[in-house]
């Protein structure tokens, strides 16, 4: 079986809102849902585990059961890490102590509401060939590498940089074990979930990702998803 671990347990917001912007209202329901829809309608996906603060869970259960698609395939909420890929952790160790037979999980943000199905089930068809299976976008803007931020130190080729997107892919046990290996400080440093992937030499195959799903982070940002949302 497959497995959608939902990611929400980030408390910082620099969409300059009073509550995490992963809980802000969009068309009458929380950001959440609109992430959570696609993996329920998905058929490759058969429990999401969810990453969220004990202070959020009754508010998103009450809307996740007023689903009943998504309320069945809900597995259980995960504690918030230091930071996202202690999250991630502790949701695969909750999947790993509470379901057999788990082929693959799919990662994906909250704040990331413009998700697919057609996403999902990409991510997921990468899992019969390779490892991992990662969406990226090519670089639209020259990028220059810089230590300070005030002088570049090196030229890059735009052709070879890409933007990796959520959700991510990959085989269960193997993922685990390559997040096990960056335990107890190496994992603090992660920023991307394919990052453990690629370090402990796993194949990640990387496929076209879809631009409409990009992840809220400024204020810009949500008024973009407000618009597109509700017109
Ligand atoms: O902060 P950023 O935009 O990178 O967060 C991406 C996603 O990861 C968000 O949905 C956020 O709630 C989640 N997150 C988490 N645990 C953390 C930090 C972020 O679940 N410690």
């Amino acid at each position: 079986m497959n497995v959608a671990i939902i990611l929400a347990g980030g408390t910082g917001s620099r969409v300059a809102s009073e509550i995490p912007k992963q809980f802000i209202e969009l068309s009458g329901q929380m950001m959440i849902m609109h992430s959570l829809k696609p993996f329920a309608e998905s058929k490759m996906v058969n429990a999401i585990q969810i990453v969220a603060g004990q202070e959020w869970r009754e508010k998103i259960e009450s809307e996740l059961f007023e689903d009943p698609e998504l309320a069945s395939e809900f597995n259980g909420f995960s504690d918030p890490g230091e930071n996202r890929q202690m999250s991630i952790y502790n949701a695969l160790k909750d999947i790993d102590n509470t379901l057999e037979s788990v082929d693959g999980v799919i990662i994906h943000d909250a704040a990331r509401p413009f998700v697919t199905v057609e996403d999902i089930d990409a991510c997921l068809k990468a899992l019969k060939e390779h490892d991992g299976g990662m969406p990226v976008l090519p670089m639209k803007d020259t990028v220059y590498f810089s230590r300070n931020g005030k002088k570049v130190d090196e030229l890059l080729n735009r052709n070879c940089i890409y933007a990796g997107q959520a959700p991510e892919a990959f085989r269960f046990r193997e993922y685990l074990e390559a997040n096990e290996d960056l335990l107890p400080d190496k994992i603090l440093l992660i920023k991307g979930s394919t990052e453990p992937a690629i370090m402990a030499g796993l194949d990640v195959a990387m496929i076209p990702g879809n631009q409409l799903n990009f992840k809220v982070t400024t204020k810009e940002d949500l008024e973009r998803a407000k618009e597109i949302l509700e017109g």
